[in-house]
């Protein structure tokens, strides 16, 4: 027997609805690409230029399951785009600028895309690219009339004027709620780069789980910052979850650095914010040398890649701002873990707290965790025991877009995450590696993130990354390299002597060197491929 309740299918543009009738003078503060200036607009606003995008877009001949491309920095343009795209049934493809061209051109021509908005940045490069971007139509430019430059671009217009093409006498379309949204592909460290192809129905649920207490904890009265990229996996919800709370939305555009976001987190009265840890290793050197404070930041939820501890300790001693650590990726919408403190851990303070902060947390409802070992029996859940990492749940992908005959679950349709982690008894998971990260010596595993949080907690050491060199005895050993801060210089034995007695002997790197800069991959995290490329060469001493 069926339920008698409401077929109300779980469609995203409810939620910009939603934010308009019920949080309707809320404002999206956006850093104006152009001039870096703010712009103010209500959600009344962003729902009425939303809905002018869709009918333009059906104008422009763009139908259910067509791929639109955007290529943007967070700004109230593009949260409008979003909304306006997927409310015709079409699909938004977000597409990271930080990816080398080639594999720009890649992605667009795999997903098809017929057409592409991008902000003025990114005119000159694609104007070199657009030869090899034969399914584009016509490239909109976010900008207005006034600030448009001289381009070669097929059709091009600025999208001021593209929208003023048409008025918000437009009703949304209706759809099944499994109808695709949006496509972000992986960074593709391994093999070219995946689709996931997200859901109306998986966006809906993935906000609806993580805006809860425990996890963003968002609401009406929050000032949210989203320096997450819309580009890099769904912006970990905020799109969604912000506007569905009523949040107020700071977007930051297209200036990262820490000056830059300090003005913003002060002069928009920001209460909770969230990126990778590079993008705060610049917000707390700025306050560092400017002596600058949080006056209404409460919470910054921290990840993409491990959140070293004393990046957790200098915001919450230094500035009594709260880190949630939270874990996720692409192919999981992409939240997948949080870590908030549950009341089986409450009594803990201090140095024991901060042992908990590190892990990367418990799950959400609609996520489930499985542990493994290689041939998929499960490991217990000890909070020691290292295993593969797999999940479970309705906004994790089960295929990748145009690849959907390769099965990438197993067979109890978990995803394998490529992490490699413990899960103590009381659920919370804790990564140690990737799978292909990890240093294998002498038959055991050394955790790569383990080192590097620990060589970051050095007060010369900006930047750390540890990789498995060979080895003819051990089969690998850990190397350090370390970004030191600017002037300081901290030697091999400095550093050894600060690590020692925190892991076990054995972990101890053989080595200590010092660079420049380490490299990065086009979501943030450290580029080991290439880091493995650059110390090819290498020997280990004696
Ligand atoms: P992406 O799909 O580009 O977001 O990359 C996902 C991968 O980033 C995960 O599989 C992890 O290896 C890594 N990652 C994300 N968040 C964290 C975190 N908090 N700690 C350690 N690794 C993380």
């Amino acid at each position: 027997m069926l339920g008698l309740m409401q077929d109300w299918p779980l469609l995203l543009h409810r939620i910009i609805d939603h934010a308009a009738i019920q949080h309707g003078t809320r404002e999206v503060v956006s850093r104006a690409v152009e001039d870096g200036g703010l712009r103010r607009r209500s959600y009344v606003e962003i729902r009425e230029r939303a809905l002018r995008v869709a009918k333009r877009l059906q104008w422009q001949g763009m139908r259910h399951g067509d791929r639109v491309a955007t290529l943007a920095w967070n700004t109230d343009r593009h949260l409008e785009l979003w909304y306006g795209i997927s409310g015709i049934g079409a699909i938004t493809h977000t597409v990271n600028p930080r990816l080398f061209p080639d594999q720009i051109a890649w992605i667009i021509n795999h997903a098809g895309d017929r057409l592409l908005f991008l902000d003025l940045t990114f005119v000159a490069m694609i104007e070199q690219l657009q030869e090899k971007l034969p399914s584009i139509e016509r490239y909109v430019i976010l900008t207005d009339a006034a600030h448009m430059p001289q381009t070669t671009l097929k059709g091009a217009v600025a999208y001021e004027d593209w929208l003023a093409e048409a008025d918000a006498d437009f009703a949304w379309l209706a759809f099944d709620e499994n109808t695709a949204a949006g496509l972000c592909y992986t960074s593709g460290t391994t093999g070219g780069p995946k689709g996931v192809l997200y859901s109306h129905r998986s966006n809906v649920l993935h906000a609806m789980t993580w805006a809860a207490p425990d996890y963003l904890n968002l609401s009406s009265r929050d000032t949210v910052m989203p320096v997450v990229p819309l580009f890099h996996a769904n912006s970990w919800s905020l799109a969604y979850s912000a506007p569905m709370t009523g949040a107020k939305l700071v977007m930051p555009g297209a200036k990262l650095d820490g000056a830059s976001l300090y003005e913003l987190l002060e002069g928009e009265g920001v209460t909770m914010t969230a990126a990778v840890p590079t993008v705060w290793l610049g917000l707390l050197q700025h306050l560092e040398a400017t002596g600058g404070k949080l006056s209404t930041l409460k919470r910054v939820v921290i990840g993409g890649s491990a959140c070293p501890r004393a990046m957790t300790e200098a915001f919450e001693r230094k500035y009594g701002v709260t880190v949630s650590h939270a874990w996720g990726m692409t192919e999981m919408s992409p939240l997948g873990s949080f870590c908030s403190v549950k009341p089986v851990y409450e009594h803990l303070e201090g140095e024991a707290l901060y042992d908990l902060k590190v892990k990367q947390g418990h799950p959400g409802f609609t996520v489930e965790f499985r542990l493994t070992d290689d041939a998929g029996r499960d490991l217990p859940w000890d909070g020691k025991t290292f295993g593969r990492l797999k999940m479970r749940g309705p906004a994790v992908a089960r295929a990748y877009f145009k690849r959907e005959d390769e099965p990438i679950l197993d067979e109890q349709g978990f995803f394998d995450t490529g992490d490699v982690g413990t899960i103590d008894p009381a659920g919370y998971m804790q990564i140690t590696d990737r799978s292909k990260d990890v240093i294998k010596s002498g038959g055991e595993w050394i955790s790569s993130i383990d080192l590097e949080n620990l060589a970051v907690g050095h007060p010369d050491v900006a930047e750390a990354a540890v990789i498995g060199v060979a080895h003819p005895k051990w089969d690998e050993r850990p190397l350090l390299v370390i970004v030191p801060k600017p002037g300081r210089r901290p030697g091999k034995e400095e550093m050894l002597a600060f690590m020692t007695g925190k892991i076990a002997k054995w972990w101890l790197p053989d080595d200590v060197v010092l660079v420049e800069a380490i490299p990065h991959t086009a979501t943030g995290k450290i580029q080991k491929t290439a880091l493995r490329e650059m110390f090819r060469d290498y020997r280990l001493p004696g």
